[in-house]
C-alpha cells in the first residue's frame, strides 16, 4: 500500500503533500510495470513448460512416446 500526504503524516504541508503524492504514483506505476513484465515472462516461458512438452509429445507420438 502506498500513501502520501496527511494520512501519512499530520504535519504535513500542501507542497509536502503534493510532492509525496507524485512520488507514490511513481512508485505505483513501477509496481504496476514490473508485475506486468512479470507476468509477460510467465507467458513466455509457458510453451517450454513440462506441461506442454507432455502434451506436445502426447499428440505427435501418442503410444510411441518415450518418458516424460
Ligand atoms: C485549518 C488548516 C489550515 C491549513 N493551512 C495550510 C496552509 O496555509 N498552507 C499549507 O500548505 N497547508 C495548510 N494546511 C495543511 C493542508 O491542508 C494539508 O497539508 C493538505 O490538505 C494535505 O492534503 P491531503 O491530500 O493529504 O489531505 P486532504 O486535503 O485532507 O485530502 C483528503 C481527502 O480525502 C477525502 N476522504 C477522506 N476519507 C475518505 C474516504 N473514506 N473515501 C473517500 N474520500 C475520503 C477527504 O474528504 C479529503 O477531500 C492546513 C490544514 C488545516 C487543517
Amino acid at each position: 500500500m502506498w500513501v502520501a500526504g496527511n494520512v501519512a503524516n499530520l504535519t504535513q504541508r500542501v507542497i509536502g503533500a503534493a510532492g509525496e503524492g507524485v512520488r507514490a504514483a511513481a512508485a505505483i506505476n513501477t509496481d504496476l510495470i514490473g508485475e506486468e513484465t512479470r507476468r509477460a515472462v510467465a507467458g513466455r516461458r509457458l510453451p517450454f513448460s513440462a506441461r506442454m512438452e507432455r502434451e506436445a509429445s502426447e499428440r505427435v507420438l501418442g503410444d510411441r512416446r518415450h518418458g516424460l
